[in-house]
């Protein structure tokens, strides 16, 4: 490949230094160089641009069993094929559909048409991990890794149980920890409703965090107090992922800050906050509680957070989340809901909905989401989500960006929901507009930085060149949709909103250190209650590059003073 020059676009790259500066960037064997005098390249004017690393996606349901089963269950989003558009000679006829449930191909395309470049998978099942990498490894051209779900399988709750309040066996369980990571080649460990899946087995319907798990005895806070001190004695960059307790009910804000203490400091990624942060204030019992949560995040530089921004529109919410689906199954729309489990080792609900522009609620969780992105101070500690497609699918990231960028813009969609809506929320008086440098660093520099890829989401020298070059334009959403040029590790793989290429993307994963003794309760449980055997649970490197379409392995750094 010839080396290639980017001519004298606004580099905005947050995470090094003179971002936001006119200069040149070049493209050496797939990763970004100096420039060199006397050097030849391809050249490429632009001029007139914003020149971004690729677009990084943390938290994305892109792979795994509930992904499947939504697709499924809406044969609706699938019926329509993309509109047959005259495309441009050096364009792919490219055949794949789906909105809020898009297939596999689908998904690749329309994130890269959009400039972004990888995606992660938030729950993927310990027993489903090699159906998760096929299906992620289908994706087109984005790279890709998965948190894997722990939390609310009956050995973890059994060896909390047995070591007690004082976690007398901690370092068996930072051991199965350490070994599930490997075993399923995940990049960090996500917990969902701490214990709440499990407990919604044995019929327990809510589990607060400080509330015991009738048939285990131990709480959501010790759930969460573990295994966040297991990642970081791991050395796993991702800290800990929390989809917290009570998704989406009314009041769960106290929940949300009671995770925050039970962390006790230790670094936490909050997920999908946006449905976490609602109080019980006003006509409704249903108010924002964005400014306590973001009074929270401010004060703990530890915390980071996506916020799962809902999208007005038809969409499928797909959790891990068993208790909370089935709580929700009633508002499904259309009428029809699926719950799946698999060896009992955590949950899966898919739920249709539709959120209205006339709903009270709906548009007050709309008004919340834009509350935090607008109140917490920090852009590195929060990520530019809609937790796809739970609260909207990402194909509405240009739109989230301009709402964010343009109060205008904002205030007249605010104008359109809910006319009580703007009298109980803080938005309207947020003049806030964030920044294009903050834009950067919440859909690519932050999250980067959050899951440890040194060589990612930023342009400096030695980086993997993943660029996104967007034509500036005053309409943000019209600029963020169709960049001009996307590249993927230096092939350019879209022009103009269109895909030229589509190399096979990489899987990220992480491989932290463990004691093996570990391996003989493992033996033991799998031998009693898996489906397989335990030789078998494992995914090694052939397989999983044999799983993701022969992809690039991509295994990332341990943190410097991991135990292991
Ligand atoms: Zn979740
Ligand atoms: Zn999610």
């Amino acid at each position: 490949m010839k080396p290639l020059l980017l001519k004298g676009g606004r580099v905005v790259d947050p995470a090094n230094p003179g971002s936001g500066t006119l200069r040149d960037v070049a493209v050496v064997d797939g990763r970004i160089a100096v420039p060199q005098p006397g050097q030849a390249y391809d050249t490429l004017d632009a001029g007139g641009c914003v020149v971004m690393a690729g677009g990084i996606d943390l938290h994305s349901h892109i792979g795994g069993g509930k992904v499947n089963l939504a697709r499924m269950l809406m044969a609706e989003d699938h019926r329509a094929g993309p509109n047959p558009i005259a495309l441009p000679s050096n364009a792919l006829e490219l055949a794949s559909c789906g909105t809020c449930t898009p297939g596999t191909l689908a998904t690749g395309y329309r994130y890269v048409e959009m400039g972004y470049t990888a995606a992660f998978e938030p729950a993927m099942v310990p027993s489903n991990a090699r159906h998760a990498h096929m299906e992620m490894g289908d994706v087109p051209v984005l790279d890709h890794g998965a948190y894997v779900m722990l939390g609310s399988d009956e050995l973890f709750l059994q060896l909390l149980a047995e070591g007690g309040a004082a976690a007398a066996n901690f370092s068996q369980i930072r051991d199965y920890v350490g070994w599930t990571v490997n075993a399923s080649k995940a990049m960090g460990v996500k917990v969902v409703n701490p214990g709440g899946i499990s407990a919604f087995k044995v019929n327990q319907r809510k589990l607060d965090v400080n509330e015991p798990h009738v048939r285990w005895q131990v709480t959501p806070r010790q759930v969460v107090h573990t295994l966040a001190r297991a990642l970081k004695d791991l050395g796993v960059p991702h800290p800990l992922h929390i989809h917290g307790s009570n998704l989406g009910v009314a009041g769960n804000i106290a929940s949300t800050l009671e995770t925050i203490a039970a962390l006790e400091g230790l670094p936490a990624h909050l997920t999908h906050v946006q449905f976490h942060a609602y109080g019980t204030e006003g006509p409704k019992k249903f108010s924002s509680a964005a400014a306590q949560l973001a009074d929270a995040v401010n004060a703990n530089p530890q915390i980071s957070i996506d916020v799962g921004q809902i999208i007005f529109g038809q969409t499928v919410t797909a959790s891990g989340d068993t208790m909370r689906q089935f709580a929700n199954a009633d508002l499904a729309s259309p009428r029809k809901w699926v719950g799946s489990d698999i060896e009992a080792m955590a949950g899966c609900g898919v739920v249709p909905f539709r959120y209205r522009e006339a709903s009270y609620v709906n548009a007050l969780q709309w008004a919340i989401g834009l509350e935090i992105f607008l109140l917490v101070k920090n852009p590195w500690q929060v990520v530019l989500t809609t937790d796809h497609p739970n609260g909207g699918p990402f194909t509405s990231y240009p739109h989230l960006i301009r709402l964010l960028m343009d109060r205008g813009f904002r205030e007249e969609q605010l104008a359109k929901l809910h006319p009580d809506v703007a009298a109980n929320c803080a938005l309207k008086g947020l003049t806030r507009e964030l920044t294009i440098e903050e834009i950067a660093v919440m859909t690519r520099a932050g999250p980067a930085k959050l899951l440890g890829l040194k060589d990612r989401g930023h342009l400096g020298a030695g980086a993997a060149a993943d660029i996104a070059v967007y034509r500036e334009q005053p309409d943000r959403e019209a600029m963020f949709a169709t960049p001009a040029h996307v590249f993927k590790d230096g092939v350019e793989v879209a022009r103009a909103g269109r895909v030229l290429a589509t190399p096979a993307g990489g899987v990220h994963f992480v491989e932290p250190g463990y004691d093996r003794a570990i391996e003989k309760t493992l033996r033991r449980h799998w031998e009693e209650q898996g489906a397989i055997r335990f030789e078998h649970v494992a995914i090694s490197h052939d397989e999983l590059c044999t799983c993701c379409n022969r992809g690039r392995l991509l295994p990332a750094a341990l943190f410097e003073g991991a135990a292991a």
